[in-house]
């Protein structure tokens, strides 16, 4: 990777390494980046499996943004994403890469000048579609906000002091000065991005930057409480019934190790009528239980055994998702996978828990870093 750092950048992303030292921008160029804008091109944009608002919002709101610009865009997404994001702009449009689209998309990754990869930080996180965007002769581009990108992109617009892709994607058009571009479905896409992924303005990861950027995507015309109504209060009455049973059967504490999980299997999914999406968020009322600082959702996925691991402080699930789990994402938020059973998964993880005793039981459980 190159080394050179545009100051434009160094002013734009001054606050992030200030907020985080691990945190880096590298741009070697952005006068070629900007110069690349200039003419239409035809641009792919890929996302993580699984997305979720902030991977599907920067997506449609960088995607609405380049539309604008005259380029053709195409938005790839790995798998499909829960219904309470297709109120977003743009979403019909969407290509996922299911078994009967492959060819078509193949030719599209193929046949792209510009690639962008938006909220994730290894070709891994996009299954086979990793391997046909590193075929690609596409200038490819990397905005993320994950711990350790991979060495695959031609430009990396990265940060791991942002709180979330969509806020690097806003940062992006305040450097291209194309925040005139920004109409209300392209703010709300964004909103979307950084609600969730702080979540709505709790997780330490909200910054006086976030608040600003927020302000500056409500004058630009995002409704902030039609964004929360549409992602937050949409459930079905299966999952209110889910959730009901997974926190009255399914959550174990694990006092002597400040830990809590739940374990979830293909039984339980089928009985609620489960769709993408209806297990977002429970791992966190495994981490609102006073003196947790680990918190696991072990999920029967069929094909795999999912893992959504949170902390709070400085004890770092993306180390032992990493370490463990063949996965990684974030300190305090991130997932993995294991391919033995549901029952052989919990005991991996319960037996790793002596290992990491010391550091689960001094961690703060109040943290601002
Ligand atoms: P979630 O638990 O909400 O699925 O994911 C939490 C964070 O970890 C997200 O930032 C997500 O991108 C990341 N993550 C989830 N699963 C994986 C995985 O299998 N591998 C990696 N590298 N990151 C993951
Ligand atoms: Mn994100």
């Amino acid at each position: 990777m190159g080394t050179f750092v545009f100051t434009l950048f160094i002013n734009t992303f001054a606050k992030h390494y200030q907020a985080d030292c691990r945190a880096w921008v590298l741009m070697q160029d952005f006068q070629a980046f900007k110069q690349l804008l200039h003419t239409p091109k035809k641009i792919v944009i890929v996302t993580h499996h699984n997305p979720d608002a902030d991977a599907l919002g920067s997506s449609l709101g960088l995607s609405g943004l380049l539309q604008k610009m005259n380029h053709q865009v195409d938005v790839i997404t790995p798998s499909d994403y829960p219904v309470f994001l297709h109120w977003m702009k743009g979403h019909e449009q969407v290509r996922v890469y299911e078994n009967a689209e492959k060819p078509a998309i193949n030719k599209l990754v193929e046949n792209a000048q510009l690639i962008f990869c938006l909220d994730f930080s290894s070709l891994k996180r996009i299954n086979d579609l990793g391997e046909q965007v590193n075929r690609s002769q596409a200038v490819k581009v990397l905005i993320d906000h994950h711990l350790d990108p991979e060495d695959f992109a031609d430009f990396y617009f990265c940060s791991t002091g942002a709180a979330a892709t969509a806020e690097l994607v806003y940062e992006l058009v305040v450097a291209l000065e194309r925040t005139g571009l920004i109409d209300q479905d392209i703010a709300e896409a964004l909103y979307a991005g950084i609600m969730t992924d702080t979540g709505s303005f709790q997780h330490s990861n909200t910054t006086q930057s976030v608040h600003r950027i927020v302000a500056d995507l409500i004058e630009l015309g995002a409704d902030t409480h039609k964004v929360s109504r549409l992602i937050y209060d949409s459930n079905t009455l299966e999952r209110l019934q889910f959730l009901g049973f997974a926190l009255s059967k399914r959550l174990v504490l694990l006092q002597e190790y400040n830990t809590a999980f739940f374990a979830i299997s293909k039984e339980d999914l089928v009985r609620f009528n489960s769709k993408t999406g209806d297990t977002e968020g429970l791992v966190n009322y495994a981490l609102s239980i006073k003196g947790v600082v680990l918190a696991a959702l072990i999920i029967d996925r069929g094909e795999l055994i999912k893992l959504s691991l949170r902390s709070v402080g400085d004890f770092s699930v993306n180390q032992l998702a990493r370490k463990h789990f063949e996965g990684g994402g974030h300190r305090n938020a991130a997932g993995g996978k294991s391919t033995v059973s549901l029952q052989e998964t919990v005991d991996k993880f319960i037996d790793l828990l002596p290992l990491y005793k010391s550091k689960l039981t001094s961690t703060k459980q109040i943290s601002n870093v």
